[in-house]
């Protein structure tokens, strides 16, 4: 995935043809998804796009804090600003699976997030950065996409997951709609008679 990923960006960088980078229908399967090792200035220079999804088995720490990872999906628009600074504009729409914490049954959550991450090459500058934009250092070299997707995604999950409902003991709390004779028995005038009935 890494090296396939690495030689395509490379080709198409080359030729010179890095300007929209979707691929068509009858590629391989492999393009459905989302490179890992990038050169964001490049990509950026070229206004590269990408709309990918991201294999559950590509993002390790997600995958730690979830059941499951049933689907992560990302449009991702790589450009510079006015003043030339490389940007990433992106949106995730992911659905996990978490185990609430109070009935430690398993519960969805669905993620919509957009972001705006400036492209910096240290602290300084991205202290620099406007404040609704999030600074992502990128040195010379490849740097990881699919890790920076991922933070952003772990932005979004609850330090603890619960039902919005009241997912607790379902028995117990269903008492209040039960009919306040059974919550509070009265004895029964006809099992009395049954009971005398039955001493005779
Ligand atoms: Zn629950």
């Amino acid at each position: 995935m890494l090296e396939s990923g690495l030689n395509r960006i490379r080709s198409f960088d080359s030729q010179g043809l890095f300007l929209y980078y979707r691929a068509p229908m009858s590629e391989q399967a492999q393009d459905l998804y989302l490179p890992r090792a990038v050169e964001p200035r490049k990509l950026a220079t070229a206004q590269a796009a990408f709309e990918r999804s991201i294999r559950a088995s590509d993002l390790p720490r997600l995958a730690e804090l979830s059941l499951s990872i049933d689907k992560v999906d990302v449009k991702l628009q790589f450009d510079r600003n006015d003043q030339g600074r490389p940007e990433l504009q992106g949106s995730i729409a992911a659905c996990v699976q978490l185990e609430c914490q109070r009935c430690l049954e398993s519960m969805s959550l669905n993620i919509e997030r957009d972001f705006l991450l400036g492209i910096v090459w240290d602290e300084a500058q991205a202290n620099a950065l406007p404040k609704h934009i999030e600074p992502w250092i990128v040195g010379e070299d490849e740097t990881d996409l699919i890790e920076i997707v991922e933070e952003e995604i772990l932005l979004n999950i609850p330090v603890v997951a619960r039902h919005d409902e009241d997912c607790l003991n379902p028995d117990l709390l269903s008492v209040g709609e039960i009919d306040e004779e059974i919550s509070e028995p009265k004895e029964n005038p006809f099992s009395v008679l049954a009971g005398l009935k039955g001493k005779h």
